[in-house]
């Protein structure tokens, strides 16, 4: 079947919810994958960083083949002999000390969320219902009913209400603005340490360190979502160790799954997750037997491998070469270790598609996060002579930007039939 017939089938059967651009991946291996006819392209999404460890990685597939050959799922009915030392571990690598196996990063938030509303009603006697969490203009949290609520992307919430209250916005990457939030019946702040769907959005030094002494002080929680700045794709295991701090509650997913599968996790402290017993939270297949194993393994190879240095070095690396290019329509790039984005100088109504799409014809695939910013996040396993691979093609079309280019009208640039979508 041709690349154009998958693309139709896609879009005849499959909701439109996405607009992908138009490449169809049957095979990838490490930084690398290979369309239908076989072109090769380097993957500088990673899925959102879901693949911090490489397509494919040979210990984690080993782990997820051995542990298929013998229990997949039980159900958290019955123990499995997997969950306890994956959970152990995970506990250990974040220093936290207890955490709650979900399956998707919304699953996680969700988690965290239910966490902190009960702590915040029994242990500091928020009266119930009244309870209120902080959160951030532009966040990204997942897309379920109660996150969307909280969102300030209207393309992610219109039409889906009635929406969940309990949740104030403030303004991200500032901390009077926290300060003043906080009433007797705040339970904490839910943030992402960079927030990476807003655009890359790398705060001011001493933020989060900001953050923690007013939670410490006012006793509220802080509430890290590292489902995407997570595991060492920011130079560090956890982008909270930039600052030296810890939170109260951390929500994990992603590449805790290496790529392979859908594995997450809220984590806490002991005493926060007392206000879970038995029958108030729960999941068919979180913690089940094969997750645990394929995490397990995903956790070692980042430990091992010294992922979170090699994620420093490459992505200092990556931007002395992006810089150097010294291309005239970039705005401004921000990044940690390789969570990299790339603002363009664009028009009113101009998106970096185009780009994108430049970039995939010559071999290298990175997508938009926010319109005018084109993020690269590699696997963090990458080379330097691989990144020269990706660096070059960028260059050159960085180089024929020469005067900008305009983007068509959103409609023009979709090659399905989804225009009334946009
Ligand atoms: C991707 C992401 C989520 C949601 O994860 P899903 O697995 O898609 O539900 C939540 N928070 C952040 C910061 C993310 O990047």
């Amino acid at each position: 079947m041709t690349a154009k017939k998958y693309i139709e089938l896609e879009q005849t059967y499959g909701a439109h919810n996405y607009h992908p651009l138009p490449v169809v991946i049957s095979k990838a291996k490490g930084v690398w994958v290979w369309d239908v006819d076989g072109k090769k392209y380097m993957d500088m999404l990673s899925s959102y960083s879901a693949i911090n460890q490489g397509h494919l990685h040979p210990r984690i597939v080993k782990a997820a083949k051995e542990q298929m050959e013998r229990v997949s799922l039980t159900s958290r009915a019955f123990s499995n002999d997997r969950m306890g030392p994956f959970l152990k571990k995970l506990c250990e690598i974040s220093g936290m000390e207890m955490a709650l196996p979900m399956n998707t990063g919304a699953e996680a938030v969700e988690t965290a969320i239910k966490l902190a509303r009960r702590w915040g009603h029994q242990n500091k006697g928020i009266p119930e219902n009244e309870g209120e969490i902080v959160v951030c203009e532009n966040n990204f949290h997942g897309r379920t009913t109660t996150i969307i609520s909280f969102s300030s992307d209207q393309d992610s919430k219109k039409g889906f209400g009635p929406f969940t209250p309990g949740f104030i916005t403030i303004p991200y990457n500032n901390v009077a603005a926290f300060e003043k939030a906080i009433t007797p019946n705040t339970i904490g702040i839910l943030v992402e340490p960079i927030q990476g769907e807003a655009g890359i959005n790398v705060p001011s030094p001493g933020y989060l360190k900001e953050l923690r002494r007013i939670c410490t002080e006012k006793g509220v929680l802080l509430i890290l979502d590292e489902i995407q700045t997570g595991f060492a794709r920011t130079g560090k295991m956890f982008a909270f160790e930039h600052e030296g701090i810890k939170p109260d509650v951390l929500c994990v997913g992603k590449a805790l799954g290496g790529g392979l599968y859908p594995v997450s996790a809220a984590l806490s402290s002991r005493e926060h997750f007392s206000v879970f017993t038995p029958g108030s939270h729960g999941s068919t297949f979180g913690g089940n037997p094969l997750a645990c194993a394929i995490a397990d393994a995903a956790l070692d190879v980042l430990i091992d491998e010294n992922i979170a240095e090699r994620s420093a070095t490459m992505g200092a690396y990556f931007v002395k070469k992006l810089r150097a290019m010294n291309c005239s329509e970039i705005k401004e790039i921000r990044f940690k270790g390789l969570l990299i984005g790339v603002e363009f100088k664009l028009g009113p109504g101009e998106t970096v598609r185009p780009i994108c799409q430049k970039l995939m014809e010559s071999g290298v695939l990175a997508k938009d996060t926010h319109e005018k910013t084109i993020r690269f996040a590699p696997p963090l396993t990458i080379t330097e002579e691989e990144a020269d691979w990706a660096l070059e093609r960028i260059r050159k079309v960085f180089e024929g930007l020469g005067k900008r280019i305009p983007s068509p009208p959103a409609a023009a640039q979709c090659t399905c039939p989804c225009q009334a979508m946009r």
